[in-house]
Protein backbone atom coordinates (compact mmCIF):
# COMPACT_ATOMS: atom_id res chain seq x y z
CA UNK A 1 0.00 0.00 0.00
CA UNK A 2 2.01 3.36 -0.90
CA UNK A 3 -0.30 6.90 0.02
CA UNK A 4 2.12 8.76 -1.60
CA UNK A 5 1.78 10.76 -5.01
CA UNK A 6 3.57 10.06 -7.68
CA UNK A 7 5.82 12.45 -8.90
CA UNK A 8 3.32 12.74 -12.26
CA UNK A 9 0.61 13.57 -10.00
CA UNK A 10 2.54 16.12 -7.69
CA UNK A 11 3.12 17.71 -11.02
CA UNK A 12 -0.45 17.97 -12.08
CA UNK A 13 -1.31 19.36 -8.97
CA UNK A 14 1.47 22.17 -8.47
CA UNK A 15 0.60 23.11 -11.88
CA UNK A 16 -3.28 23.99 -10.77
CA UNK A 17 -2.36 25.07 -7.40
CA UNK A 18 -0.05 27.78 -9.14
CA UNK A 19 -3.02 28.59 -11.71
CA UNK A 20 -5.32 29.21 -8.62
CA UNK A 21 -3.05 31.25 -6.99
CA UNK A 22 -1.69 33.31 -9.88
CA UNK A 23 -4.90 33.32 -12.76
CA UNK A 24 -7.84 32.68 -10.13
CA UNK A 25 -7.41 34.23 -7.14
CA UNK A 26 -7.13 37.38 -8.35
CA UNK A 27 -10.63 37.27 -9.41
CA UNK A 28 -12.01 37.08 -6.14
CA UNK A 29 -12.60 40.69 -5.37
CA UNK A 30 -14.19 41.30 -8.47
CA UNK A 31 -16.24 38.31 -7.93
CA UNK A 32 -17.72 39.94 -4.92
CA UNK A 33 -18.42 43.15 -6.51
CA UNK A 34 -20.50 40.91 -9.18
CA UNK A 35 -22.34 39.67 -6.72
CA UNK A 36 -23.98 42.64 -4.85
CA UNK A 37 -24.38 43.98 -8.33
CA UNK A 38 -26.79 40.46 -8.99
CA UNK A 39 -24.50 39.16 -11.70
CA UNK A 40 -23.19 35.08 -11.14
CA UNK A 41 -19.69 34.37 -11.28
CA UNK A 42 -17.09 35.26 -13.71
CA UNK A 43 -17.93 37.30 -17.14
CA UNK A 44 -18.10 34.97 -20.07
CA UNK A 45 -14.89 36.36 -21.65
CA UNK A 46 -13.47 36.37 -18.45
CA UNK A 47 -14.33 32.42 -17.99
CA UNK A 48 -13.06 31.84 -21.30
CA UNK A 49 -9.85 33.46 -21.39
CA UNK A 50 -8.74 31.74 -18.32
CA UNK A 51 -9.72 28.32 -19.82
CA UNK A 52 -8.10 28.98 -22.86
CA UNK A 53 -4.99 29.98 -20.69
CA UNK A 54 -5.33 26.43 -18.96
CA UNK A 55 -6.01 24.33 -22.26
CA UNK A 56 -2.90 26.03 -23.75
CA UNK A 57 -0.80 24.35 -20.92
CA UNK A 58 -2.74 21.01 -21.61
CA UNK A 59 -5.49 21.25 -18.74
CA UNK A 60 -8.80 20.83 -20.99
CA UNK A 61 -11.32 17.76 -20.12
CA UNK A 62 -10.05 16.38 -16.90
CA UNK A 63 -12.42 13.52 -17.08
CA UNK A 64 -13.23 13.36 -20.64
CA UNK A 65 -11.54 10.32 -22.48
CA UNK A 66 -8.03 11.41 -24.30
CA UNK A 67 -9.85 9.56 -27.61
CA UNK A 68 -12.62 12.95 -27.19
CA UNK A 69 -10.08 15.17 -26.81
CA UNK A 70 -9.41 15.50 -22.91
CA UNK A 71 -6.92 14.44 -20.08
CA UNK A 72 -8.88 11.20 -19.12
CA UNK A 73 -7.39 11.98 -15.40
CA UNK A 74 -7.65 9.28 -12.77
CA UNK A 75 -11.05 9.84 -10.48
CA UNK A 76 -7.99 10.05 -7.28
CA UNK A 77 -6.02 13.03 -9.87
CA UNK A 78 -9.54 14.85 -10.74
CA UNK A 79 -10.38 14.79 -6.99
CA UNK A 80 -6.74 16.37 -6.09
CA UNK A 81 -7.70 18.96 -9.12
CA UNK A 82 -10.69 19.75 -7.73
CA UNK A 83 -9.25 20.33 -3.98
CA UNK A 84 -6.96 23.08 -5.38
CA UNK A 85 -9.84 24.76 -7.49
CA UNK A 86 -11.70 24.80 -4.52
CA UNK A 87 -9.33 26.78 -2.61
CA UNK A 88 -10.78 29.93 -4.37
CA UNK A 89 -14.73 30.56 -4.39
CA UNK A 90 -13.99 31.86 -7.76
CA UNK A 91 -16.60 29.43 -10.14
CA UNK A 92 -14.14 27.97 -12.33
CA UNK A 93 -13.70 25.03 -13.72
CA UNK A 94 -11.76 23.57 -16.64
CA UNK A 95 -13.50 23.32 -20.18
CA UNK A 96 -13.80 20.45 -22.25
CA UNK A 97 -16.36 18.67 -19.63
CA UNK A 98 -19.57 16.78 -20.90
CA UNK A 99 -22.09 15.17 -19.24
CA UNK A 100 -20.93 11.58 -18.87
CA UNK A 101 -24.53 10.31 -20.18
CA UNK A 102 -23.92 11.69 -23.56
CA UNK A 103 -21.38 9.22 -24.19
CA UNK A 104 -23.71 6.83 -24.64
CA UNK A 105 -25.24 8.85 -27.25
CA UNK A 106 -25.67 7.70 -30.98
CA UNK A 107 -23.06 8.56 -33.34
CA UNK A 108 -25.91 11.46 -34.63
CA UNK A 109 -26.26 12.53 -31.23
CA UNK A 110 -22.59 12.84 -30.45
CA UNK A 111 -22.14 14.88 -33.55
CA UNK A 112 -25.25 17.30 -32.67
CA UNK A 113 -24.35 17.03 -28.69
CA UNK A 114 -21.24 15.57 -26.95
CA UNK A 115 -18.48 17.27 -28.98
CA UNK A 116 -19.71 20.96 -28.84
CA UNK A 117 -20.54 20.27 -24.92
CA UNK A 118 -16.72 19.34 -25.00
CA UNK A 119 -15.90 22.23 -27.14
CA UNK A 120 -17.79 24.88 -25.32
CA UNK A 121 -20.30 26.09 -27.75
CA UNK A 122 -23.14 23.99 -26.38
CA UNK A 123 -24.62 24.27 -23.00
CA UNK A 124 -26.53 21.36 -21.95
CA UNK A 125 -28.43 21.09 -18.39
CA UNK A 126 -29.81 17.83 -16.72
CA UNK A 127 -33.48 17.91 -15.70
CA UNK A 128 -34.49 15.17 -13.30
CA UNK A 129 -36.40 17.41 -10.33
CA UNK A 130 -39.96 18.52 -10.28
CA UNK A 131 -42.04 20.27 -7.84
CA UNK A 132 -43.43 17.15 -6.71
CA UNK A 133 -40.66 15.16 -7.06
CA UNK A 134 -36.75 15.66 -5.45
CA UNK A 135 -35.07 13.21 -3.23
CA UNK A 136 -37.88 11.00 -4.85
CA UNK A 137 -36.97 10.84 -8.02
CA UNK A 138 -39.29 7.76 -8.89
CA UNK A 139 -42.43 10.03 -8.78
CA UNK A 140 -41.57 12.10 -11.71
CA UNK A 141 -44.75 12.94 -13.57
CA UNK A 142 -43.74 15.11 -16.84
CA UNK A 143 -44.63 12.63 -19.42
CA UNK A 144 -44.11 12.01 -22.95
CA UNK A 145 -47.11 10.44 -25.28
CA UNK A 146 -46.37 8.49 -28.63
CA UNK A 147 -48.05 10.70 -31.21
CA UNK A 148 -47.09 9.21 -35.08
CA UNK A 149 -43.57 8.71 -34.96
CA UNK A 150 -42.92 11.59 -32.95
CA UNK A 151 -43.04 11.95 -28.91
CA UNK A 152 -44.70 14.75 -27.17
CA UNK A 153 -43.26 15.89 -23.87
CA UNK A 154 -45.40 18.17 -21.28
CA UNK A 155 -44.39 18.46 -17.52
CA UNK A 156 -42.78 21.00 -15.12
CA UNK A 157 -38.98 20.85 -13.97
CA UNK A 158 -37.83 22.62 -11.24
CA UNK A 159 -34.11 23.46 -9.90
CA UNK A 160 -32.56 22.57 -12.59
CA UNK A 161 -28.67 24.18 -12.58
CA UNK A 162 -28.01 26.48 -16.06
CA UNK A 163 -31.12 25.22 -17.42
CA UNK A 164 -31.79 29.18 -17.99
CA UNK A 165 -28.21 29.28 -19.98
CA UNK A 166 -28.87 25.86 -21.72
CA UNK A 167 -29.17 25.13 -25.66
CA UNK A 168 -30.58 21.52 -24.96
CA UNK A 169 -31.68 19.65 -22.34
CA UNK A 170 -31.49 16.10 -21.03
CA UNK A 171 -35.04 15.73 -19.86
CA UNK A 172 -36.31 12.63 -17.77
CA UNK A 173 -40.29 11.50 -18.81
CA UNK A 174 -42.55 9.24 -18.17
CA UNK A 175 -43.42 7.07 -21.42
CA UNK A 176 -45.01 4.19 -19.65
CA UNK A 177 -47.43 5.30 -17.37
CA UNK A 178 -48.56 1.64 -16.51
CA UNK A 179 -44.96 0.34 -15.26
CA UNK A 180 -44.65 3.68 -13.81
CA UNK A 181 -47.73 3.48 -11.67
CA UNK A 182 -46.61 -0.03 -10.71
CA UNK A 183 -43.12 1.46 -9.88
CA UNK A 184 -41.64 -0.43 -12.55
CA UNK A 185 -39.23 2.71 -13.33
CA UNK A 186 -36.72 0.55 -14.83
CA UNK A 187 -39.30 0.41 -17.31
CA UNK A 188 -40.96 3.35 -17.25
CA UNK A 189 -38.79 6.75 -18.18
CA UNK A 190 -37.19 7.42 -20.45
CA UNK A 191 -33.95 10.28 -21.71
CA UNK A 192 -34.38 12.76 -24.36
CA UNK A 193 -31.98 15.18 -25.79
CA UNK A 194 -34.44 18.40 -26.34
CA UNK A 195 -32.94 21.53 -28.16
CA UNK A 196 -34.68 24.86 -26.79
CA UNK A 197 -35.79 25.73 -30.15
CA UNK A 198 -38.34 22.94 -29.60
CA UNK A 199 -40.43 25.00 -27.06
CA UNK A 200 -39.40 24.52 -23.89
CA UNK A 201 -38.90 27.92 -21.48
CA UNK A 202 -37.30 28.51 -18.66
CA UNK A 203 -37.11 30.86 -15.70
CA UNK A 204 -34.32 31.51 -13.00
CA UNK A 205 -34.53 30.57 -9.68
CA UNK A 206 -32.98 33.20 -6.83
CA UNK A 207 -31.04 31.57 -4.50
CA UNK A 208 -29.13 32.46 -1.32
CA UNK A 209 -25.74 31.33 -3.32
CA UNK A 210 -23.97 31.33 -6.56
CA UNK A 211 -25.91 28.70 -7.80
CA UNK A 212 -28.98 30.05 -9.94
CA UNK A 213 -30.87 26.95 -10.96
CA UNK A 214 -34.37 27.49 -13.39
CA UNK A 215 -38.01 26.07 -13.55
CA UNK A 216 -38.33 24.72 -16.86
CA UNK A 217 -41.82 23.87 -18.18
CA UNK A 218 -42.39 22.11 -21.41
CA UNK A 219 -45.91 22.13 -23.11
CA UNK A 220 -46.41 19.71 -25.24
CA UNK A 221 -42.73 19.74 -26.29
CA UNK A 222 -42.61 17.56 -30.11
CA UNK A 223 -39.64 15.56 -30.82
CA UNK A 224 -38.87 13.25 -32.85
CA UNK A 225 -37.82 9.60 -31.93
CA UNK A 226 -33.85 10.83 -32.75
CA UNK A 227 -34.42 12.48 -29.48
CA UNK A 228 -34.29 9.45 -27.36
CA UNK A 229 -30.73 8.94 -25.19
CA UNK A 230 -30.16 5.13 -24.64
CA UNK A 231 -33.27 3.41 -25.11
CA UNK A 232 -36.89 3.87 -24.50
CA UNK A 233 -37.99 2.84 -20.91
CA UNK A 234 -34.44 2.62 -19.62
CA UNK A 235 -33.98 6.45 -18.81
CA UNK A 236 -34.05 5.99 -14.93
CA UNK A 237 -30.98 3.97 -15.15
CA UNK A 238 -28.87 6.58 -17.37
CA UNK A 239 -30.09 9.46 -14.21
CA UNK A 240 -28.88 7.62 -11.85
CA UNK A 241 -25.34 7.29 -13.84
CA UNK A 242 -25.35 11.24 -14.12
CA UNK A 243 -26.30 11.74 -10.46
CA UNK A 244 -23.66 9.38 -9.21
CA UNK A 245 -20.45 10.34 -12.11
CA UNK A 246 -18.39 12.10 -9.50
CA UNK A 247 -19.99 12.54 -6.04
CA UNK A 248 -16.46 12.23 -4.46
CA UNK A 249 -16.15 15.90 -6.65
CA UNK A 250 -18.21 18.16 -4.57
CA UNK A 251 -16.61 17.37 -1.31
CA UNK A 252 -13.63 17.46 -3.03
CA UNK A 253 -14.53 21.08 -4.14
CA UNK A 254 -15.39 21.69 -0.54
CA UNK A 255 -12.23 20.62 1.22
CA UNK A 256 -10.08 23.29 -0.61
CA UNK A 257 -12.21 25.74 0.08
CA UNK A 258 -12.02 24.53 4.29
CA UNK A 259 -8.11 24.58 4.21
CA UNK A 260 -7.97 28.07 2.82
CA UNK A 261 -10.34 29.04 5.71
CA UNK A 262 -8.86 27.28 8.37
CA UNK A 263 -5.09 28.81 7.15
CA UNK A 264 -7.18 31.93 7.10
CA UNK A 265 -8.56 31.94 10.57
CA UNK A 266 -4.96 30.79 11.94
CA UNK A 267 -3.56 34.11 10.41
CA UNK A 268 -6.32 35.82 11.77
CA UNK A 269 -5.71 34.50 15.42
CA UNK A 270 -2.19 35.49 15.23
CA UNK A 271 -2.93 38.85 15.01
CA UNK A 272 -6.20 39.17 16.86
CA UNK A 273 -5.22 40.97 19.81
CA UNK A 274 -7.84 40.74 22.52
CA UNK A 275 -7.60 41.50 27.04
CA UNK A 276 -3.58 41.72 26.05
CA UNK A 277 -2.92 38.68 24.25
CA UNK A 278 -3.44 37.41 20.36
CA UNK A 279 -6.61 35.24 20.15
CA UNK A 280 -4.70 31.86 18.95
CA UNK A 281 -3.55 31.76 22.79
CA UNK A 282 -6.86 30.88 23.53
CA UNK A 283 -8.24 27.37 23.84
CA UNK A 284 -11.89 28.15 22.55
CA UNK A 285 -9.99 29.34 19.62
CA UNK A 286 -7.31 26.18 19.73
CA UNK A 287 -10.10 23.72 19.94
CA UNK A 288 -11.52 25.41 16.58
CA UNK A 289 -8.50 25.16 14.43
CA UNK A 290 -7.49 21.56 16.51
CA UNK A 291 -11.55 19.87 14.97
CA UNK A 292 -11.21 21.59 11.70
CA UNK A 293 -7.90 20.73 10.66
CA UNK A 294 -9.17 16.92 12.21
CA UNK A 295 -12.28 16.98 10.19
CA UNK A 296 -10.01 18.64 6.83
CA UNK A 297 -7.93 15.33 7.44
CA UNK A 298 -10.51 12.76 7.73
CA UNK A 299 -12.82 14.28 4.61
CA UNK A 300 -9.50 14.06 2.56
CA UNK A 301 -8.91 10.51 2.88
CA UNK A 302 -13.01 9.89 2.62
CA UNK A 303 -12.44 12.09 -0.86
CA UNK A 304 -9.26 10.08 -1.58
CA UNK A 305 -10.76 6.35 -1.02
CA UNK A 306 -14.00 6.64 -3.05
CA UNK A 307 -11.97 8.39 -5.83
CA UNK A 308 -9.47 5.16 -5.31
CA UNK A 309 -12.68 2.84 -5.75
CA UNK A 310 -13.99 3.83 -9.04
CA UNK A 311 -10.34 3.97 -10.45
CA UNK A 312 -10.20 0.05 -9.37
CA UNK A 313 -13.48 -0.60 -10.74
CA UNK A 314 -15.34 -1.17 -7.64
CA UNK A 315 -18.98 -0.38 -6.66
CA UNK A 316 -17.64 2.68 -4.89
CA UNK A 317 -21.36 4.20 -3.96
CA UNK A 318 -21.21 3.57 -0.09
CA UNK A 319 -17.36 5.52 -0.50
CA UNK A 320 -18.93 8.15 -2.40
CA UNK A 321 -22.05 9.06 -0.03
CA UNK A 322 -20.15 8.68 2.85
CA UNK A 323 -17.70 11.41 1.51
CA UNK A 324 -20.52 13.57 0.64
CA UNK A 325 -22.71 13.39 3.88
CA UNK A 326 -19.48 13.70 5.45
CA UNK A 327 -18.23 17.30 3.70
CA UNK A 328 -21.67 18.54 3.53
CA UNK A 329 -21.47 18.10 7.21
CA UNK A 330 -18.38 19.17 8.10
CA UNK A 331 -17.45 21.97 5.55
CA UNK A 332 -20.74 23.45 7.02
CA UNK A 333 -19.51 23.21 10.91
CA UNK A 334 -15.83 24.66 9.55
CA UNK A 335 -17.07 27.65 7.94
CA UNK A 336 -19.20 28.31 11.18
CA UNK A 337 -15.93 27.94 13.32
CA UNK A 338 -13.96 30.33 10.72
CA UNK A 339 -16.50 32.85 10.62
CA UNK A 340 -16.67 32.72 14.75
CA UNK A 341 -12.83 33.32 14.50
CA UNK A 342 -13.19 36.31 12.84
CA UNK A 343 -15.83 38.19 14.94
CA UNK A 344 -17.19 40.97 13.09
CA UNK A 345 -15.35 40.98 10.67
CA UNK A 346 -16.71 37.22 9.28
CA UNK A 347 -20.10 38.79 9.08
CA UNK A 348 -19.12 41.44 6.62
CA UNK A 349 -18.93 41.14 2.96
CA UNK A 350 -14.92 42.68 2.92
CA UNK A 351 -14.04 38.49 3.55
CA UNK A 352 -15.21 35.76 1.42
CA UNK A 353 -16.40 33.88 4.69
CA UNK A 354 -20.05 34.70 4.39
CA UNK A 355 -20.25 34.10 0.66
CA UNK A 356 -18.63 30.42 1.46
CA UNK A 357 -21.05 30.53 4.41
CA UNK A 358 -23.90 30.57 2.03
CA UNK A 359 -22.35 28.23 -0.72
CA UNK A 360 -21.18 25.59 1.20
CA UNK A 361 -24.94 25.14 2.60
CA UNK A 362 -26.24 23.73 -0.73
CA UNK A 363 -23.78 21.06 -0.01
CA UNK A 364 -26.10 19.25 2.30
CA UNK A 365 -29.23 19.50 -0.72
CA UNK A 366 -28.17 19.04 -4.24
CA UNK A 367 -27.36 15.52 -5.81
CA UNK A 368 -28.97 13.45 -2.82
CA UNK A 369 -29.45 15.50 0.52
CA UNK A 370 -27.89 14.27 4.03
CA UNK A 371 -31.08 12.21 4.89
CA UNK A 372 -30.63 9.97 2.00
CA UNK A 373 -26.94 9.71 1.74
CA UNK A 374 -27.68 8.47 5.27
CA UNK A 375 -30.93 6.63 4.23
CA UNK A 376 -28.21 4.87 1.52
CA UNK A 377 -25.37 4.10 3.96
CA UNK A 378 -27.92 2.33 6.46
CA UNK A 379 -29.65 0.24 3.75
CA UNK A 380 -26.14 -0.91 1.98
CA UNK A 381 -25.23 -2.03 5.36
CA UNK A 382 -28.14 -3.36 6.96
CA UNK A 383 -28.86 -5.36 3.27
CA UNK A 384 -25.30 -6.29 3.54
CA UNK A 385 -24.22 -4.79 0.80
CA UNK A 386 -21.63 -2.68 2.19
CA UNK A 387 -19.66 -3.70 5.52
CA UNK A 388 -18.33 -1.67 8.37
CA UNK A 389 -15.09 -2.84 7.73
CA UNK A 390 -14.84 -0.96 4.60
CA UNK A 391 -13.30 -1.65 1.09
CA UNK A 392 -10.28 -3.10 2.86
CA UNK A 393 -12.56 -5.74 4.32
C1 LIG B 1 -29.06 24.98 -6.40
C2 LIG B 1 -29.67 23.67 -6.80
C3 LIG B 1 -29.28 23.06 -7.98
C4 LIG B 1 -29.90 21.87 -8.41
N1 LIG B 1 -29.58 21.33 -9.62
C5 LIG B 1 -30.33 20.31 -10.12
C6 LIG B 1 -30.17 19.86 -11.48
O1 LIG B 1 -29.30 20.34 -12.23
N2 LIG B 1 -31.00 18.89 -11.97
C7 LIG B 1 -31.98 18.33 -11.19
O2 LIG B 1 -32.70 17.46 -11.71
N3 LIG B 1 -32.14 18.70 -9.88
C8 LIG B 1 -31.36 19.69 -9.33
N4 LIG B 1 -31.55 20.12 -8.03
C9 LIG B 1 -32.58 19.47 -7.21
C10 LIG B 1 -32.00 18.75 -6.01
O3 LIG B 1 -31.38 17.56 -6.42
C11 LIG B 1 -33.15 18.54 -5.03
O4 LIG B 1 -33.46 19.81 -4.48
C12 LIG B 1 -32.79 17.56 -3.92
O5 LIG B 1 -32.67 16.26 -4.45
C13 LIG B 1 -33.83 17.56 -2.80
O6 LIG B 1 -35.12 17.45 -3.31
P1 LIG B 1 -36.27 18.47 -2.80
O7 LIG B 1 -35.73 19.84 -2.89
O8 LIG B 1 -37.52 18.18 -3.55
O9 LIG B 1 -36.48 18.14 -1.28
P2 LIG B 1 -37.43 16.91 -0.65
O10 LIG B 1 -37.14 15.70 -1.41
O11 LIG B 1 -38.83 17.46 -0.69
O12 LIG B 1 -36.88 16.86 0.78
C14 LIG B 1 -37.24 17.80 1.81
C15 LIG B 1 -36.55 17.36 3.10
O13 LIG B 1 -37.03 16.05 3.48
C16 LIG B 1 -35.94 15.15 3.60
N5 LIG B 1 -36.35 13.83 3.15
C17 LIG B 1 -36.90 13.48 1.96
N6 LIG B 1 -37.13 12.16 1.91
C18 LIG B 1 -36.71 11.64 3.10
C19 LIG B 1 -36.64 10.34 3.67
N7 LIG B 1 -37.07 9.26 2.98
N8 LIG B 1 -36.15 10.20 4.91
C20 LIG B 1 -35.72 11.28 5.61
N9 LIG B 1 -35.74 12.53 5.13
C21 LIG B 1 -36.22 12.71 3.89
C22 LIG B 1 -34.85 15.72 2.69
O14 LIG B 1 -33.57 15.25 3.05
C23 LIG B 1 -35.03 17.21 2.95
O15 LIG B 1 -34.40 17.55 4.16
C24 LIG B 1 -30.88 21.27 -7.58
C25 LIG B 1 -31.23 21.87 -6.34
C26 LIG B 1 -30.66 23.05 -5.96
C27 LIG B 1 -31.08 23.68 -4.66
Amino acid sequence: MDLDLTEDERDIRQWVRTFVEKEVMPLEQDVLARERRHERGLPAEELKRLQDTAREAGFFGVLTPEEHGGMGLSAVMAALVEVELGRSFVPFRFAGEADNILFHATEAQQEEYLRPTIEGTRRSCFAITEPGAGSDARAIRTKAERDGDDWVITGEKTFITGGHEADFVMVFAVTDAEAHREGRTGESVTCFLVDRERGWTSHPIDTMGEWGPAALTFDGVRVPQSAVLGEVGKGFALAMQWIGKGRYLLPARALGGCERMVEMGMEWARNRVTFGQPIAERQAIQWMVADSAVDIEALRWLVLSAAWQVDAGRDSRQAQSMAKLFGGVRANEIVDRMLQVHGGMGYTRELPLERWYRELRLLRIYEGTDEIQRRTIARNLLKGHASVRGHLG
